[in-house]
């Protein structure tokens, strides 16, 4: 057993932590007080490869793997998590489906562009009225000819309406199955579409600096060839994508975890209380301990889950634990980092007061802490 990293992991840790440190860390907070996206952080995150980390090089990829673009995503979460789940959505959500489960004219029409970062994809699950039931999708999709008309909606779509998105896939009922469930197919809607429309971005607790809209698709009519995968496997194609995203979620927590124990680190060593640095009282340390102790646990979660898949393992279970401990943690050392920082951390000029913001939607996306009990459960037996 060997928990060390290898020499290549060990090195893109290092170089995706110098880049979050030097090219993110003094811009963001501007982007994230005025809500724009930060398009020349992707088009750099683009030119380091990491938005083809886990593909093969044969579709511009880096030749990576999951686990890489896990350490990414926690490097760039311990410095801001609005970046890091622009490269996570993109990645995991976006171009994975198509690179899974995409004909090779799909494969080549989309992968080069996302793999470099020159476009983003977005991935259309959730909708107004329905999320951790996707069973209840009312978004249609009934073929005319040689077309796909889409009628419906989706709430919350990550990476849906930047400058430089160029599709979304979504989720359709598409038929009813011999079992009289809904059949459930994925589609690839163009952005531009006609019939296809962004509406402006929610306003959000977190994630300020990261892409979310509702999409709405009237009579949007897509070539028949759109269709991704199978008809009817749209319910297995999501499960699969959603797996391998929590672990990637998780990892991304985790790196809002130590960021909150670098940055309550660094305050208690620097403020002064009843004459000494309230690092010097016992009841700092062990907070501080304490949240150490919870980044560290949850990054053996989400490694142990990354290397069940990567060794073509059962991972369910793994990755929803991972994803669970991981974003009870993010929002528990956020809490305790905002409060070692007293009334600057309720200050948004400090990184923990963002990271305070960005923590409870890791409680939510990808499958609600109730939802990751709910399948741990069902895999146990239950
Ligand atoms: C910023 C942001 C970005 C997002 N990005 C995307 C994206 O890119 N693509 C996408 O498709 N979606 C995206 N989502 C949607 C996200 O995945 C959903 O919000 C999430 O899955 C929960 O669904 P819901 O909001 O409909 O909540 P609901 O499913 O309505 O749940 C409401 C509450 O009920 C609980 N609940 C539901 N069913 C049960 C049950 N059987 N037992 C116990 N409790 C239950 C839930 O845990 C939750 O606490 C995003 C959301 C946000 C906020």
């Amino acid at each position: 057993m060997d928990f060390r990293l290898s020499e290549e992991h060990e090195a893109l840790r290092e170089s995706v932590r110098d880049f979050a440190r030097e090219a993110v860390a003094p811009v963001i907070a501007e982007h994230y007080e005025r809500h724009t996206f930060p398009y020349e952080i992707v088009r750099q995150m683009g030119k380091m490869g990491l938005f083809g980390l886990p593909f093969p090089e044969e579709h511009g990829g880096m030749g990576g793997d999951y686990f890489a673009l896990c350490l990414a995503l926690e490097e760039l979460a311990r410095v801001d998590s609005s970046v890091a789940i622009t490269l996570e959505a993109a990645v995991s959500l976006g171009a994975m489906p198509i690179f899974r489960f995409g004909t090779d004219e799909q494969q080549a029409r989309w992968l080069p562009k996302l793999l470099s970062g020159e476009a983003l994809a977005g991935f259309g699950l959730t909708e107004p009225g329905t999320g951790s039931d996707a069973g209840g999708t009312q978004t249609r999709a009934v073929l005319d000819g040689d077309e796909w008309v889409i009628n419906g909606s989706k709430a919350f779509i990550t990476n849906s309406g930047t400058d430089i998105t160029a599709l979304v896939t979504v989720t359709a009922v598409t038929g009813t199955n011999p079992d009289g469930s809904k059949e459930l197919s994925t589609i690839i809607v163009p952005s531009g579409t006609p019939g296809f429309t962004v509406a402006p971005g929610y306003s959000k607790v977190g994630w300020n600096a990261s892409d979310t809209h509702e999409l709405t698709f009237d009579d949007c009519r897509v070539p028949a060839g759109n269709l991704l995968g199978e008809r009817g496997r749209g319910f297995a194609q999501f499960l699969r994508i959603l797996d391998e995203g929590r672990i990637a979620i998780a990892a991304l927590a985790v790196g809002l975890a130590q960021g909150c124990v670098d940055e309550s680190l660094k305050y208690a060593k620097e403020r002064q209380a009843f004459g000494q640095p309230i690092g010097n009282y016992q009841a700092i340390q062990f907070k501080i301990a304490d949240m150490e102790l919870k980044a560290h646990t949850a990054r053996l979660a989400y490694h142990d889950a990354a290397a069940r898949m990567l060794a073509g393992e059962p991972f369910k279970r793994q990755a929803a634990i991972a994803k669970l401990h991981a974003s009870t943690v993010a929002v528990d050392n956020a809490r305790e980092a905002t409060q070692i920082h007293g009334g600057y951390g309720f200050m948004n000029e400090y990184p923990v007061a963002r990271f305070w913001r960005d923590s409870k939607i890791l409680e939510i996306g990808e499958g609600t802490s109730e939802v990751q009990r709910m399948i741990i459960a069902r895999d146990l037996g239950l």
